[in-house]
């Protein structure tokens, strides 16, 4: 439904425009001096507004940002993938491509698992950094960094296989730049149903009402029969 227009009525102040202009030139000076003044502080960052990026790297990132992929090693420096391929099932982008390999004897040290991605592939220029893949994990392997240098100058660089999401974490964790382990939510049983009622009272009464049209049906075809017969 169209709202009817009411027009605001200014002062001769606001008509005149002039105190207007002063007001916006009065603030425009104020953060000018208040940035001129800032510049001259000691610090990485001088004037607070901009961070000298990339001569300054020292702000912190969001401990929510998700950047290059990285496939993690356990602790005992074992691949924790199984291959189960529910991150690529999972990724709406359809950028992840896994192929599985069986562990065989003496490889226990290398492989957490008995299945292990013989490769593992993502085309980063179809990825959109959703972190859906790192959330269906059922093993924490796929991991988001904190990397965020992502630009590349060939479509091939933009291509991450195995070896590459290995480095990766490699390279990570000797930055210290990995992630926490995320805390486990403990499964919480669900309430019992409260009971209705007189619900079962009900339930029964029609069990016997159904029992009963059953009989009188199977009385009727015996009578019918009966009836053909003679
Ligand atoms: S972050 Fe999202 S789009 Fe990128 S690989 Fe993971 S699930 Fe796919
Ligand atoms: S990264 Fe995780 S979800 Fe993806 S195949 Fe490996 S274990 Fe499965």
């Amino acid at each position: 439904m169209a709202r009817p227009v009411v027009k605001k009525k200014y002062t001769l102040g606001e008509r005149i425009y002039l105190l207007e202009i002063l007001k916006g030139m009065a603030l425009t000076w104020k953060h000018f001096v208040f940035n001129v003044k800032a510049s001259f502080r000691p610090g990485p960052h001088t004037v607070p507004t901009c961070w000298q990026y990339p001569e300054d790297r020292t702000r912190e990132i969001s401990p929510v940002y998700r950047g290059l992929h990285m496939l993690c090693l356990d602790e005992k420096g074992r691949e924790k993938c199984i291959a189960c391929g529910t991150c690529a099932k999972t990724c709406p982008a359809h950028c992840i491509t896994v192929k599985k390999g069986k562990r065989k004897e003496g490889e226990e040290d290398k492989y957490a698992g008995k299945m292990y991605c013989a490769s593992f592939d993502i085309d980063l220029l179809h990825c959109i950094f959703c972190g859906l893949c790192q959330e269906a994990c059922p093993k924490e392997a796929i991991v988001l960094g904190r990397e965020f240098e992502l630009a590349q100058y060939t479509r091939e660089e933009c291509h991450l296989d195995k070896q590459k999401l290995l480095a990766n974490y490699r390279k990570a964790k000797e930055e210290g730049k990995l992630r926490p382990p995320r805390k486990a939510v403990p499964v919480v049983p669900a309430p019992p149903k409260p009971e209705v009622k007189g619900a079962s009272s009900k339930a029964t009464e029609v069990k016997k009402g159904q029992v009963e049209v059953k009989k009188a049906t199977k009385k009727a075809k015996n009578a019918e029969k009966a009836k053909s017969g003679d």
